[in-house]
């Protein structure tokens, strides 16, 4: 592909790190990068600590055993998500139950998580969609009134603020991926952040075998091995060293997609008033009456990756039989019909969005 869809950049100090990391003969998950990585991380979105862990879906899966959450639990989650976001629920015998988002910004809607509230719910799991993040003083709100948890799963928004907060720092527990084509990456890895400092210590022992501190060889409880490894961490630290360069760069590949998009009808993803949305990905609705599908084969063959949305999680065959899968999502799946996540790697240039918006624009007439 001439345009890939995602490509990392390493153009500060990852190489470096990295190779320090190896010389240094600790390849495994101790060593010192690991512990400068969740201390850089935690100061950068403003949280006290953060845990790091081998990707985002087993923090999402550390998230559902540190609440305690099992069979009978229901969990309210869009459905217009990363599947991994729901399987976690799977993991632990918990049940998800899916809601619609709001049509502008694509994320979960507050309204239906309050109307999808029963008195075996027992966490929100709120997913900041594309990088930008949900409303989560309304969520906030229901949550407390009604007595539930949160949980962030904050995969693809590293860099994006809710009234200059960063996300991950409002739930009880909140998750990040730090995958090749994420907004920083560490080839596989993830973080955990929890508002209560006991409740990070329990998740740090489950994602660490359990392992007694004090008595080598000793367990209390089934543990798992969910480390990141310090040769990721190495190149973490490099990439967060770079993270408001990485931002700024993807905001303004989005002002220059939106305002050249604008002129042929097209939206992107809506940004609301006192958010910063860190657009992991530029996503485009395509009108009502594109196929968008045969939009994507016509950029492929121009040498322009872009993909589809998500699809909604409610259709796929191991959650399409649950009671809320029967119910209708209209927003997200005309979203999922339309949608299209354009090339959004930080490099990406000016005339590189200009190549794929005439060709996108080609594409479209074309039909
Ligand atoms: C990427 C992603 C995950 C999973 O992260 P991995 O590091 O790939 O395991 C979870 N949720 C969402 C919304 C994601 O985009």
């Amino acid at each position: 592909m001439k345009i890939p869809v995602y490509q990392p950049s390493f153009d500060g100090r990852e190489r470096e790190y990295l190779l320090e990391a190896f010389d240094s003969g600790w390849i495994s998950s101790r060593g010192r990068f690991i512990e400068r990585f969740e201390r850089a991380f935690a100061s950068y979105v403003g949280a006290e600590r953060a845990i790091s862990v081998a990707n985002g879906t087993v923090a999402l899966h550390l998230a559902m055993l540190g609440l305690g959450l099992g069979p009978g639990d229901e969990v309210i989650v869009p459905t217009f998500t990363y599947v991994a976001s729901a399987n976690a629920m799977a993991f632990v015998g918990a049940t998800p139950v899916f809601v619609d988002c709001e049509p502008a910004s694509w994320q979960l809607d507050p309204d239906q998580v309050e109307a999808a509230v029963t008195h075996r719910t027992r966490a929100i799991m709120v997913v900041h969609l594309y990088g930008h993040p949900a409303d989560m003083g309304r969520i906030m709100e229901i949550a407390r009134r009604r007595n539930l948890a949160v949980i962030e799963d904050a995969a693809e928004a590293f860099g994006a603020r809710w009234n200059g907060r960063h996300v991950g720092t409002f739930g009880d527990v909140s998750t990040f991926s730090f995958f090749g084509n994420k907004t920083i990456t560490t080839g596989e890895g993830g973080m955990v952040l929890a508002s209560d400092g006991n409740l990070l210590d329990e998740m740090a022992k489950l994602k660490s075998q359990y392992a007694s501190p004090t008595k080598r060889y000793w367990h209390d409880k089934v543990g798992y091995n969910f480390r990141m490894t310090n040769l990721e961490a190495a190149i973490g630290l490099a990439q967060l060293e770079r993270a408001d360069e990485i931002i700024g760069r993807k905001r303004a590949l989005a002002e220059q997609y939106r305002g050249r998009l604008s002129k042929l009808g097209i939206e992107i993803q809506g940004e609301r008033p006192g958010v910063t949305h860190s657009y992991w990905m530029v996503s485009a609705l395509l009108p009502e009456g594109v196929d968008r599908d045969r939009v994507v084969l016509d950029l492929e063959a121009v040498g322009i990756e872009t993909r589809p949305v998500f699809y909604p999680i409610h259709t796929m065959p191991m959650f399409a039989s649950l009671p809320s899968a029967g119910r209708s999502f209209p927003n997200s799946v005309r979203i999922a019909r339309s949608g299209l996540n354009l090339p959004s790697w930080p490099g990406l240039s000016e005339n590189g969005v200009d190549e794929v918006v005439s060709a996108l624009s080609a594409a479209i007439e074309a039909q």
